[in-house]
């Protein structure tokens, strides 16, 4: 499943073709992955211009201004344009489990998506939401909505927001498992089953450890290390372990880099003792028994 790194390597390879550019027509395949119908979404999108390509937590988010009125000419078929200006606000992106946001070009050599579920059409390409799983969502969201929707996400792990002392106030105020309170998305935004792991090792606490029970020092060490993996992950585009692709196609390399998810029995890199996977809340959570000592 995509989390931060991921989608925000999406948003950063969608900058240079969509900013700026105008929405000429929008397809719904699957409109089970839209929320609500896809006619007030076509209304919504065609005509506006993409103002910004950003991300919210794990979510792909797109920024649209009202463009002119008047359709341009879509390559898309006519039922699948619309003639108004567009309307000001936010398409969501959530990627679900297997989604992925592709942009293709005119000439792309890269063999077409095999599960298209939706196609916005710009003058220079096709931006292609594909989800084999549709487990994905995508929506549009008027300003106000988009305020009301983002107050419910925690803060941003690599922004100036999120400081130590923050994140260890938080983390007194519950008894969860430290793994679960880093997955649940109103505590911080961005952090899912991978980076959670990693970041617990990183940080030498146990995954199941009480989020209240993280020292002072504990809490300095998770920020560090919170901050630490996603931002070399992002740099290093981001973890493929099976679907996630960049906007142009291609694989991440942060799957090369990874200190104890998905190494089960394999040697910690800090001491070299086996790693140990456990299940709780229905995922797998991987760390080192002696770095990370069990509540
Ligand atoms: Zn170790």
């Amino acid at each position: 499943m995509p989390e931060l790194p991921e989608a925000e390597t999406i948003a950063r390879g969608l900058m240079g073709p969509v900013r700026g550019a105008r929405i000429l027509g929008l397809e719904v395949i699957h409109p089970d992955i839209v929320e609500g119908p896809p006619e007030s979404l076509r209304q919504a999108l065609v005509g506006c211009r993409v103002a910004a390509v950003s991300r919210r937590g794990k979510n792909l988010v797109l920024a649209l201004v009202p463009g002119p009125a008047g359709a341009g000419s879509s390559p898309l078929e006519p039922k699948d344009r619309a003639t108004g200006p567009g309307q000001e606000g936010h398409l969501v992106v959530n990627l679900g489990m297997s989604g992925r946001l592709l942009w293709r070009g005119p000439g792309d050599l890269a063999p077409p998506p095999t599960h298209p579920a939706l196609r916005i059409a710009f003058a220079t390409g096709q931006l292609v939401y594909h989800d084999p799983r549709r487990f994905g969502r995508i929506r549009f969201l008027t300003p106000a909505a988009w305020r009301a929707w983002s107050r419910t996400l925690g803060p941003e792990p690599l922004s100036r927001s999120f400081t130590a002392a923050g994140l260890h106030e938080a983390l007194s105020r519950s008894r969860s498992p430290l793994r679960s309170w880093l997955l649940d998305q109103r505590k911080v935004a961005g952090v899912g089953n991978i980076y959670a792991s990693e970041a617990c090792h990183l940080a030498r606490l146990h995954p199941r450890l009480p989020a209240n029970r993280v020292d002072e020092p504990g809490g300095a060490r998770l920020h560090r290390a919170i901050r630490k993996v996603l931002g070399d992950a992002v740099e290093r585009g981001g973890t493929t372990l099976r679907d996630y692709r960049t906007a142009e196609g291609w694989e991440g390399t942060n799957q090369h880099h990874l200190r104890v998810y998905g190494r089960e029995g394999e040697p910690c890199p800090r001491c070299g003792e086996g790693i140990v996977r456990v299940v709780f809340s229905n995922r797998s959570a991987f760390f080192c028994p002696r770095c990370q000592p069990g509540p």
